[in-house]
């Protein structure tokens, strides 16, 4: 076997909108309108319209999108927050960083998501709010989760950094909490070039204090009036441009990333290696696709010898890092377990019927050789 079958190809995605950024791009130096103005404002209209809310605020990265959307609540200390424990560290970090406490909560052994029995066990009279995290493009039982936080008077908010254009029974993922929060960073479904980030509201409160938030903590239309705390933190221009050239192509690059990972399902059906599950309810975008095997290291070996590059998302659950440790005082057993068994497939929207069929042919030959060791 000569060439690789990557596991992501940026390069192809870029290729496809160079013309369009190029063009969007000179306009913009003729203008010097590189923070906010109309590049920026016009994004923001489009991506709260694609997400079915009425309001987008730009921001700097995802990281940011949480961290500011608690500042914006008055979420900090003394406050505790729901997170499950199988995430990206970010999810994490944003929390700590907003000055609450990080409540990890264990995931559903079949999507690995936050599921709403798990978030009952941790709520109490501290808990603040609720962050799900939509993980891997796919969506948990949203109804399940909004209507326990309805009961328990908590925020809910979603992590929708790996989900751009996720549904979960047909509303998109980001309109379900109070706030829906959205990384650009170069490799996610919408990626920007370079760090870019949002959160999505109806709330028109919370979208005046997001943008309060992200610019110093400005009163509107005043330079050097500071009406609260904030940060500086806002979508550039630049990075706008980028991401309305890509946001055309989103619907296309989405049902392209669920093709393959449909065939990937189909080929692992009723084997000992399984793509993690999908709810009936959810249409997922599949940022990645998840495989799941207890021999984990030596399927990975397997498939790197037969030229199928794969990645490891998350090696270490969050609450075994450091800098978290001091906020996990149980055990996390299906997020732990998980840790060990996933492996990520190649899954980017350009992959070509040759590459999916050299992964499918190597996914048979793993299958069949684990089918021989659990026999
Ligand atoms: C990427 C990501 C983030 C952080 O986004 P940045 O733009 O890198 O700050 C947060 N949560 C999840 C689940 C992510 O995948």
């Amino acid at each position: 076997m000569s060439d690789v079958v990557p596991f992501a190809d940026l390069g192809a995605s870029t290729r496809e909108v160079r013309q369009a950024v190029s063009r969007g791009w000179a306009e913009l130096l003729d203008s010097n309108q590189f923070i906010g103005g109309p590049a920026t404002e016009d994004f923001e209209r489009a991506w709260a319209r694609y997400c079915g809310v009425r309001y987008a605020v730009g921001v700097g990265n995802g990281t940011d999108a949480l961290q500011l959307t608690l500042m914006a609540l008055a979420i900090g200390p003394g406050d505790e927050v729901v997170v499950p424990a199988n995430t990206f560290v970010a999810t994490v970090e944003a929390i700590v960083l907003a000055g609450a406490v990080p409540r990890f909560a264990d995931v559903s052994p079949d999507t690995l998501l936050l599921a709403a029995d798990s978030v009952a066990e941790v709520l109490n009279a501290r808990t603040k709010a609720v962050v799900v995290v939509h993980l891997y493009g796919q969506m948990p039982d949203m109804d399940a989760l909004a209507r326990l936080a309805d009961r328990a008077g908590v925020a809910l908010i979603e992590d929708a950094a790996q989900a751009h254009g996720a549904t979960w029974r047909g509303r998109p993922a980001g309109s379900f909490g109070i706030a829906g929060c959205f990384s650009f960073y170069p490799g996610k479904n919408l990626g920007a070039f370079g760090d870019a980030g949002a959160v999505v509201t109806s709330d028109a409160d919370l979208a005046g204090r997001l943008r309060c938030v992200r610019d110093h903590g400005r009163v509107d239309g005043s330079h050097y009036q500071h009406a609260m705390l904030g940060t500086n933190s806002r979508l550039d221009a630049l990075q706008a441009v980028v991401l309305t050239a890509k946001l055309a192509r989103l619907d296309g690059w989405n049902a392209r990333r669920r093709a393959i990972a449909e065939r990937y399902r189909e080929a692992l059906d009723g084997g000992p290696v399984r793509l993690v599950a999908e709810l009936p309810g959810s249409r997922g975008v599949y940022h990645l696709a998840v495989l799941r095997v207890p021999q984990r290291d030596r399927v990975q070996e397997r498939l790197a010898s037969m030229g199928v590059q794969t990645r490891v998302h998350y090696p270490t659950p969050c609450h075994l890092q450091p800098p978290y440790r001091r906020f996990a005082d149980m055990r996390l057993p299906v997020a732990e377990q998980a840790a060990d068994e996933v492996l990520s497939l190649p899954m980017f929207p350009q992959m070509g019927n040759d590459q999916v069929a050299r992964v499918l042919d190597a996914l048979g030959k793993v299958r069949a050789a684990e089918e021989a060791y659990v026999a």
